[in-house]
């Protein structure tokens, strides 16, 4: 009797575990894009919605980049899909080896990424766009391509609502974009 309540301890411990262990993969699944492995769309609007909810210290300071592929379109054309793909999850692979512990990553849309950095100025997220962006230039991501980003930067104080903090950073990505590509734009300052 004694072995048989062991055993079916044994049994019931292994099988908790195990339904753990799934629980704890499909959590990470459901957040995660399965292409690049960075945070999914969802997941960006969840933490984004959380971190506007939770700044009650005025002077906490949170940046947001916009990230974009340069003339992507072109690298499909030229290369194919796949080679895109392979592209995607070489640029993402490159910035997360820069980014600290703590900073997200989010894959915003196709060839768009998020990237979340909390508590930095904004002096320290233009530093951190401008070197993510020189990485890329100088990665040899793909054979035969040069590869860039346009970045755009925002901070948290200067918005409202999460939507706003985005729509600041896509416009300094557009602006970006307008002056040349490869670069790095940062949105304006909040008024005083
Ligand atoms: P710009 O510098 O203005 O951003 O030019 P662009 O060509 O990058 O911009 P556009 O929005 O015209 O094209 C984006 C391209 O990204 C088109 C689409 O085929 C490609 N793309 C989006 N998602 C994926 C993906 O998951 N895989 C691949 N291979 N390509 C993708
Ligand atoms: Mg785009
Ligand atoms: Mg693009």
């Amino acid at each position: 009797v004694l072995i048989t309540s062991l055993l079916t301890t044994l049994f019931i411990d292994v099988l908790l575990g195990n339904i753990k262990d799934l629980q704890a993969a499909l959590k990470a699944q459901a957040i995660t894009d399965p292409l690049t492995g960075a945070f999914n769309r969802r997941h960006m609007s969840q933490q984004l919605d959380r971190m506007m909810a939770t700044l009650h210290d005025p002077s906490a300071s949170n940046a947001l980049l916009a990230i974009d592929l340069d003339l992507f379109k072109q690298v499909n054309d030229r290369l194919g899909h796949a080679a895109g793909d392979e592209a995607l999850k070489a640029v993402v692979a490159c910035m997360t080896g820069r980014i600290r512990r703590g900073d997200m990553l989010f894959r915003s849309g196709g060839e768009e990424f998020v990237l979340l950095l909390p508590r930095t100025s904004a002096a320290d997220a233009a530093r951190v766009a401008e070197d993510l962006r020189a990485r890329i230039e100088q990665a040899e991501l793909l054979p035969q391509v040069r590869l860039t980003v346009s970045i755009g930067v925002a901070m948290q104080r200067a918005v409202g609502t999460a939507d706003e903090w985005v729509r600041a950073a896509d416009l300094a990505l557009y602006e970006a974009k307008r002056s040349g590509r490869n670069r790095v734009v940062a949105a304006a300052p909040a008024a005083p």
